[in-house]
């Protein structure tokens, strides 16, 4: 995507995927795809887990470059499925991985149910497969359609997902419920910059922003893949307006039937600051509240 940006501008991804959610990459791979990229920072956002974190940040210390610490959590609203990110958040925090547990074992609960209904329809997804590509609490629709490609029952992810994942098809199965308050509040209580990921597949309304910000929201990922040209600016102009920040990253899923490789959307370093500046204005608002 062309976004009119100053040569020479230091680029960053601040949404990507390691192996321990449904991307492909390890996180060392992620750090090192990136660094060769020429990014300066990138942030790892894996679904429900912080597993990537650490092992990402220990690599980018020994090639150089910034990794920030992030979550993709999932959430729904009046059916829609919303995603929110946090970053910075303070993923050691005994009480967040305990929330994080509960969406695993919902994950791990739904894939025993997607399997029953892949049999229903006389597909025999064999476990093993499946869960070799990630650990059971991780597991994704997308891991699903890895295996419905080996074996032939579609052709590509997106078949995949149209043929038997997605809502209304006979393997659909709904992830666990929570409320876009549910998961603002949970990552602004561990520190964390929130942010509405991808608001072209949901919540990309003025005034549900609007609301979302009264709720804990800081930012919105204006600059995504799935975003034209014309979209990004219409997001920039909506968060200008209700006073949120702008992000921007690939929702890169690494490996090989990769459309969205690390790095390849415009997005500057600029925005890493703007979220730096939420983060501290976020610790100064707790401050206030803890001497009042
Ligand atoms: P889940 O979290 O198990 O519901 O899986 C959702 C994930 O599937 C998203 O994070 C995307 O990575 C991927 N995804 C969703 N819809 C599609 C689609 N139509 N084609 C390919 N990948 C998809
Ligand atoms: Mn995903
Ligand atoms: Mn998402
Ligand atoms: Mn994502």
């Amino acid at each position: 995507m062309e976004l009119f940006r100053p040569l020479m501008s230091k680029k960053i991804d601040l949404h990507i995927h390691t192996n321990y959610s449904d991307g492909t990459y390890t996180p060392e791979d992620v750090v090192r795809v990136s660094k060769d990229a020429g990014l300066s920072a990138i942030a790892i956002t894996d679904h429900d887990t912080t597993e990537g974190i650490v092992p990402a940040l220990k690599h980018a210390a020994k090639v150089g470059i910034e990794v920030i610490p992030g979550i993709e959590l999932s959430c729904e609203y009046n059916e829609v499925e919303i995603h929110i990110l946090g970053y910075y958040i303070n993923w050691e925090n005994n009480w967040f991985q305990e929330k994080l547990k509960v969406f695993q074992k919902a994950r791990e609960r739904r894939a025993f149910h997607i399997l029953n209904k892949l049999r229903n329809v006389g597909v025999d997804i064999d476990e093993q497969m499946l869960f070799s590509q990630a650990s059971v609490g991780a597991i994704s629709r997308v891991h699903f359609a890895r295996c419905l490609v080996e074996m032939g029952e579609a052709e590509t992810m997106a078949d995949a997902f149209q043929k038997y994942l997605v809502e209304g098809r006979p393997a659909f199965v709904k992830k666990l419920r929570i409320l876009p308050e549910e998961a603002l509040s949970m990552i602004n209580r561990v520190g964390g910059v929130a942010v509405l990921a991808h608001p072209i597949f949901g919540g990309g309304h003025k005034l549900f922003m609007k609301r979302l910000k009264r709720l804990g929201l800081a930012g919105v990922e204006v600059y995504h893949p799935s975003h034209n040209t014309q979209l990004s600016e219409k997001y920039l102009n909506m968060s200008s307006e209700l006073g949120l920040i702008a992000t921007g990253g690939t929702d890169s899923h690494g490996g090989k039937e990769e459309e969205n490789p690390i790095g390849s959307i415009e997005v500057d370093y600029e925005l890493v600051d703007g979220l730096k500046n939420a983060k501290n204005h976020s610790e100064i608002k707790n401050r206030i509240i803890l001497i009042h």
